[in-house]
This record gives C-alpha cells, sequence and structure tokens, in this order.
C-alpha cells in the first residue's frame, strides 16, 4: 500500500524527533513542578528549559513568557481589558480586531461582545490599513489583535505597519503568531508587537502546550485561571510538563531550521500551484498577490464543492482540508473568504493544501496526479448538485 500524503499541516503538524523524545523523557520524570523535593525540581527544571526555548524562538526573555495549554487559552489571556502599560492601571477601553481572525479571537476573548469591533481587510486579505487608522481615532487606550499568519490563506500581514498604527494611537497589539514558528520570522521585536500566541501542535511539537509572550512592560493583571499560583498566578493548575518538554524542544527545532525549511517549502507550494492550473486553468488561488506563507495553498475552482473533493483526496491517500465551515450540515463561505469579498460559490469549493518540512517533491506528483484525475469529475459533478 502507498504511504498516505498528509497535506493538512495547519491544522497540526506532524510530532518532530525531538520533540517526541523530550515528551517520551519528561513522561518519565515523576515529579510536580511545584513540589521542592529532587523530583519537582526535575520537573521544574524540564519546564524551565522549555521556556527558554520558546522564548528564543521569538527572541523575548523567558520570564516574559506564559506557558498554557495552546493557543486559544493564549489568545484568551491576552484579550482582557484588564492590559496595563508602563505600571499604569488603565484598562483598555476597546478590542480591534482583524476580519480574518481565527475563532479564538472572533470570540472577543474576555472583553463583552459591546467592546469588540471588527477592522475589514482588503481583497487580498490584508487589513485596511487606513480603516483600523479611522477606528482606532473612536478608543483612548485600544487593545488590537491581528494574526501574523492566516490560517486558511496563508496571507501574512504586515505586522511592523499595523505596530506602528496602533502604537501612534496609544494602543496595545497582540499578534495570534500561530501560523508562523518554522516558516517566517516571528521574533517578536521585528513585528514590532506587544503580545504574541504560539502554539505548541502547529509547529511540530505535541498537542495541548502553547504560549502567550510579552514585552517586558506588558502586564496582565487578570488572571485567565485562578488557583495555584503557577505561571506568576496568571494561569493556574500543575504543568504539563511533558507536552512543555516537547514544545521546548520543537521550537529550539524551528528556530534552528526554519529559513531551509521555508526555501523547501515554497519550493513545493510553486509546484503544486503550478499544477494545479496546469489542469484547470480556471482555479482561483486565494491571496495570491499578497505575501504569504511558504506553505499554504488555498484553491477553488467554479464548479467544486469542498467537502466532494476532500472526501475524493482522502480516497486517494491524501489528507486536505477544506476553507469552509460546515454547521448542521450547512455549508457556508470561510468568515475568512467573505472578509475578502469572495462569492459564496468559488468560496464553497475551497481546498487547502498546508505542507511542512517533511513534505516532499514526490508527494507533490503524487497529489497532482489525484488532481489530474479528479479535477473534471469533482468540477462536472459539483455542477449537477443544486446549490
Ligand atoms: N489561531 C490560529 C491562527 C490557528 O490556526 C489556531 C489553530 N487552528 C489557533 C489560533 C488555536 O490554536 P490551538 O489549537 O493551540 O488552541
Amino acid at each position: 500500500m502507498t504511504e498516505r500524503i498528509y497535506f493538512d499541516w495547519n491544522a497540526t503538524a506532524p510530532l518532530r524527533e525531538p520533540a517526541r523524545a523530550a515528551l517520551a523523557r519528561a513522561l518519565g520524570q515523576t515529579g510536580n513542578a511545584s513540589s521542592v523535593h529532587a523530583e519537582g525540581r526535575a520537573a521544574r527544571g524540564l519546564v524551565e528549559a522549555a521556556r527558554i526555548q520558546v522564548a528564543q524562538l521569538v527572541g523575548a526573555e523567558a520570564r516574559n513568557v506564559t506557558l498554557t495549554s495552546g493557543a486559544t487559552e493564549a489568545n484568551m489571556l491576552a484579550l482582557t481589558p484588564a492590559i496595563e502599560t508602563g505600571g499604569r492601571r488603565e484598562p483598555r477601553d476597546q478590542l480591534f480586531i482583524a476580519s480574518t481572525e481565527h475563532a479564538s479571537v472572533r470570540c472577543g476573548g474576555r472583553f463583552p461582545p459591546e467592546m469588540v469591533e471588527e477592522v475589514p481587510v482588503t481583497g487580498d486579505g490584508r487589513v485596511d490599513l487606513s480603516a483600523l487608522e479611522h477606528s482606532l481615532t473612536k478608543a483612548e487606550r485600544p487593545l488590537v489583535s491581528v494574526m501574523l499568519a492566516n490560517n486558511e490563506t496563508g496571507v501574512i500581514q504586515p505586522i511592523a505597519e499595523i505596530a506602528a498604527i496602533v502604537h501612534r494611537a496609544g494602543g496595545v497589539l497582540h499578534v495570534d503568531a500561530v501560523q508562523g514558528p518554522g516558516r517566517i520570522d516571528c521574533a517578536i521585536d521585528t513585528l514590532g508587537a506587544d503580545m504574541l500566541s504560539i502554539s505548541s501542535h502547529k509547529l511540530s511539537g505535541p498537542q495541548g502546550a502553547g504560549a502567550l509572550i510579552r514585552r517586558g512592560d506588558i502586564h496582565i493583571a487578570e488572571p485567565l485561571i485562578k488557583g495555584g499560583g503557577q505561571e506568576r498566578s496568571l494561569r493556574a493548575g500543575t504543568e504539563n510538563v511533558a507536552a512543555i518538554a516537547g514544545f521546548g524542544a520543537a521550537a529550539s527545532a524551528a528556530a534552528d531550521t526554519w529559513q531551509a525549511d521555508a526555501r523547501h517549502m515554497a519550493k513545493l507550494r510553486d509546484e503544486l500551484e503550478a499544477g494545479i492550473k496546469a489542469a484547470a486553468p480556471q482555479a482561483v488561488i486565494f491571496g495570491e498577490g499578497a505575501e504569504r506563507l511558504p506553505n499554504t495553498t488555498l484553491f477553488s475552482v467554479p464548479g467544486m464543492k469542498a467537502e466532494t473533493a476532500i472526501i475524493a483526496f482522502d480516497l486517494n491517500g491524501i489528507a486536505v482540508s477544506s476553507g469552509s465551515a460546515c454547521s448542521s450540515g450547512k455549508v457556508t463561505a470561510s468568515h475568512v473568504l467573505a472578509a475578502m469579498g469572495v462569492e459564496l460559490a468559488l468560496a464553497r469549493g475551497a481546498v487547502r493544501l498546508s505542507l511542512g518540512w517533511s513534505s516532499t517533491m514526490s508527494e507533490v506528483e503524487r497529489f497532482l496526479e489525484a488532481w489530474i484525475m479528479l479535477a473534471g469529475s469533482l468540477v462536472k459533478e459539483s455542477r449537477g448538485i443544486a446549490a
């Protein structure tokens, strides 16, 4: 049997060998990281070593890293009115988010809904900077949350420019950087972000760990989980030592290899996109004109239905994902494509291919063979289905 092809790295990435080894070693370490005895101190050592590795990935200081269960939790921790800068006890009075954010940001975190406002994106998926500038005049102390790169389209936001606008307006900028590590530069200073969320399982670490990383002068005055005082009382609860150790090892590997990996992935992605269009010249690649992650392609062909395509690829041994959200049997356009002004019929066919550092050219070739075989029927078949 031929091996399956996994092209769904943006959903979750395969575990990297150093992460697997660190995870397995840490599972063998008995000890609560808060205990004072030798076992507890050994567990604490693993947590603190991982905190340093995570900090190094984004060029931050380890003491400004809060370890969480993942990026959803990191986003919840960051998105609170109780953000203080430079020791001033003045809460944030409005949250502004881009209209293409992940659900964990779109829900507004710990802000009441009436304090959350969406900022539009342009047709290529990038934040409309003049709309952002205008929105920020409505608040005195805004908190802004914009993702580094979109999980569906791979479109990269101009974070440094956004940071300049936000800071000029007296605001604080949170960046959901989940899809960045291992693919593009995520240095907190280069980005100009005040807070960054990252997730272990998107950078080939284990699921169930993540981090919020702050600049030194940003203080979160409201804990997310109250209890035993772990994580400087921001996030109580016994640490998931093994997942954290695996996260640290994966972060370290990503920091070492991302530039070479990015070049490799971009080559494969370009080949994929050329092959998709060669077999279906009417194919549309979303966000094509914008700067994008080197590993992500979201495409559609008029008349194609994403669910049918995903099942067909799966039956041919290829895991890909949909750019549409399916709720109670009714397929709606992805909010990302809707925000970019993509027509519903085209958005309903959106299929996402996301690659990683271990993807190969022969996998790309096998995908394209399947696409050439399936494209005609996928497009024709779907035309016969009532809208
Ligand atoms: N933000 C983005 C952009 C994501 O892609 C995801 C995961 N799909 C999350 C946040 C949530 O991350 P986690 O799975 O670690 O909670």
